[in-house]
């Protein structure tokens, strides 16, 4: 396990004390109040689907049968990904939906700690060897609305759990992209492709690329190029959440 920083369980301040009077922490999962920021109640903690080997070992898509390390699924095995490993802490199913959205559409960070610590158990080995962590960037014009990416709060967060750096610059985006929605994954793998950068030369660095979600890959898989491109060693993807469908074996 990776080592976790004692400031994730440093004492509540005041100031934090006097904003639950006011405003009492909700559940990060229903209007529910809870007894800290970023719990979940019971019922619906163990509702939660955390994602744990037997999976392929590049893109991380469960597996029936544990096959050893080496096992990939079928899509990889068609296709090799640019990344090395890919890992996620959920499945990207309803709840995780909401988590996701509240963070990203919703700028809620109460969950940030709860996250970045499943994240660090999913991805203990890419993190264990890793230089670094890099935020799947944003285009400036998105920032620029949305004002936060919410890939870089995961990875600001999950580089203090895991007592590894991060680098917030290291990719960027050239290109503003279309929406991904609705798109399958050559045409996702198409219109992400030649819209990342690296920022610098990354001669023999191993990174950890966290983002969101990984939907079909697209996004991991541009990011990996970029940073291959720029000289590093080994690109490893980590998201709070993956899409896992059965169809996903077989394209
Ligand atoms: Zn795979």
């Amino acid at each position: 396990m990776p080592r976790t920083s004692p400031s994730l369980y440093r004492p509540r301040g005041v100031v934090s004390w006097a904003a639950d009077l006011i405003w009492p922490p909700r559940s990060l999962l229903s209007e529910a109040i809870v007894d800290r920021p970023g719990a979940i109640e019971p019922g619906l903690w163990s509702e939660l689907r955390f994602l744990d080997a037997p999976w392929c070992g590049r893109c991380g898509f469960p597996l029936p049968s544990d096959e050893g390390l080496d096992a990939v699924c079928a899509a990889c095995a068609a296709r090799a990904p640019a990344y090395d490993t890919a890992r996620a802490a959920l499945a990207y199913d309803d709840h995780a939906r909401r988590l996701v959205l509240d963070l990203k559409r919703g700028g809620r960070r109460d969950g940030l700690g709860v996250f970045a610590r499943w994240m660090a158990s999913a991805g203990r080995e890419a993190l264990a060897r890793a230089d670094f962590l890099a935020p799947a960037p944003m285009h400036w014009t998105r920032l620029a609305v949305r004002s936060f990416n919410q890939a870089a709060w995961l990875a600001q967060e999950l580089s203090r759990s895991a007592g590894k750096p991060w680098r917030p610059g290291a990719l960027v985006r050239v290109k503003r992209r279309k929406s991904q929605a609705g798109l399958s994954a050559s045409e996702r793998r198409r219109n992400v492709g030649g819209a990342i950068r690296a920022s610098a030369r990354f001669e023999g660095k191993i990174i950890v690329v966290v983002d969101d979600v990984f939907t079909t890959g697209a996004t991991l898989e541009a990011c990996a190029r970029a940073l291959r491109k720029a000289g590093a060693a080994e690109v490893h993807g980590l998201t709070l959440a993956r899409v896992v469908r059965p169809t996903d074996i077989l394209s």
